[in-house]
């Protein structure tokens, strides 16, 4: 892996999946597997992480890296179907970006007759 060795430390911030506490992570520390400063358990950063009305803000303003967010929901064949490929981008960009969805909660499915579901529907 090609390092540039007078980069700034780039962090991003992570919630803990266990324990709910904030880390900051290097970010050249992320392939080594980075665990929580509070519960020691893993911080997976291999696979997308989850992002809620409570974590999406921070862990976006917080980052230093870019942070890819695909915004899902359930109820979306298009979503489902882009799933592997965004589980592959989190593998592929760790250290570099940190992959994220963004999950739409399942009481906002789309009322069939509103403008919005209209201009997200596919053909
Ligand atoms: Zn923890």
């Amino acid at each position: 892996m090609e390092t540039d060795t007078k980069a700034v430390a780039q962090k991003l911030t992570v919630r803990c999946q266990f324990c709910n506490t904030w880390n900051r992570i290097d970010a050249t520390r992320v392939i080594a597997g980075p665990k929580c400063g509070k519960c020691a358990k893993p911080i997976l950063l291999e696979r997308p992480i989850a992002l809620d009305d409570e974590t999406f803000t921070r862990t976006i303003n917080e980052s230093d890296i870019p942070v890819a967010v695909d915004f899902y929901a359930d109820w979306c064949g298009p979503c489902r179907m882009m799933a592997p490929a965004v589980d592959a981008l989190a593998a592929h960009v760790q250290g570099k970006a940190l992959s994220s969805i963004r999950i739409t909660p399942p009481g906002s499915l789309p009322d069939s007759t509103s403008a919005a579901s209209r201009r997200l529907s596919y053909s």
